[in-house]
């Protein structure tokens, strides 16, 4: 009984530790001094986590905090807003779109709302206006009234490949490379702290999904673009804060071992129908295996065939 009594009380311990480290369902996770991962589930949009199902970063100053990535939702930046209160009295002066996924810019107009300012790469703005109502749609589907209140919101500030911002002794140094995930994802290089943050670029703890820009060719380009600057923390798109060598091995080994696998397939004159056969066991630990393995095969099929 004695025994029964304690366990309990130390699952309560547990639990209690646990929820104070959680805004909702996502996970707040200390990166580097005044740098946080704001970590969604790696599950699929719900009306519970309101499409914040990715990982937001926030590096707070003496003269406000700066967002990477807005949440994907309205009330999804609200929630966003509610973990950043817990951290900080500091208000959000500047939002970074890292990419053209929903999670990465559809929060744009609450934090608009709240004063920030909102930057985004060019590429990923053009993205941004062509998929809006694609996005919005299927948001519908997967939130249902937890998209009420969430209109499609736009950059105040865009750039073609580099954009610099200094605020409070800091400087994000912003730079888009090519298409990754999406057409215009870019990453953000914070060297005061050693800290990356990379958007949908880099997936870990999850299986990553091809994505619309259908270009891993240049998805591998630009990981290397963005390793070259040998960050001793990365913050990515998807998943817990990292090391690169993490990173590289859930993200960039995964699509260099999908092109090489794929590329022997076409070589030996297999079809798309095939394509999901190839071993792809190294990664079966990954979250979302299951669901994505087969896709990303035939995704990268086809992308592979026209090269
Ligand atoms: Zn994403």
């Amino acid at each position: 009984m004695r025994r029964i009594v304690l366990g309990l009380g130390a699952g309560l311990g547990l639990g209690l530790a646990v929820s104070a480290a959680h805004a909702g369902p996502l996970d707040v996770q200390p990166v580097v001094p005044d740098v946080w991962a704001i970590v969604g589930p790696t599950e699929q949009r719900s009306p519970e986590n309101l499409a914040n199902n990715a990982t937001f970063g926030l590096v707070v100053t003496d003269e406000g905090a700066v967002l990477i990535d807005p949440g994907g939702s309205s009330q999804g930046a609200a929630m966003l807003h509610e973990a950043i209160r817990a951290i900080t009295d500091q208000p959000v002066v500047y939002v970074i779109n890292t990419g053209g996924q929903d999670h990465r810019w559809l929060g744009n107009g609450y934090w608009q709302a709240e004063g920030a300012t909102v930057i985004a790469s060019a590429a990923a703005d053009a993205d941004h206006h062509a998929r809006a109502s694609l996005q919005m749609s299927a948001l519908a589907t997967f939130l249902g009234d937890g998209l009420e209140g969430t209109a499609p919101a736009y950059a105040d500030i865009t750039f073609e490949s580099d954009h610099r911002l200094d605020i409070g002794g800091l400087s994000f140094e912003i730079m888009h490379r090519g298409p990754a995930h999406t057409p215009g994802d870019a990453f953000v290089w914070l060297d005061e702290r050693d800290v990356m943050f990379t958007g949908d670029i880099v997936y870990v703890d999850r299986l990553l999904g091809n994505g619309p820009a259908g270009n891993t060719r240049s998805w591998i380009e630009v990981f290397d673009a963005m390793a070259a600057f040998e960050p001793a923390h990365v913050v990515p798109g998807h998943g817990h804060a990292t090391d690169l060598a993490t990173a590289r091995r859930d993200t960039y080994d995964y699509l260099v071992h999908l092109r090489r696998e794929i590329g022997a397939l076409i070589e030996a004159g297999g079809s798309i129908i095939e394509a999901p056969q190839i071993d792809q066991s190294a990664w079966d630990h990954l979250s979302q295996f299951d669901s994505l393995a087969g896709r990303n095969a035939q995704a990268t099929f086809e992308e592979m065939e026209w090269d």
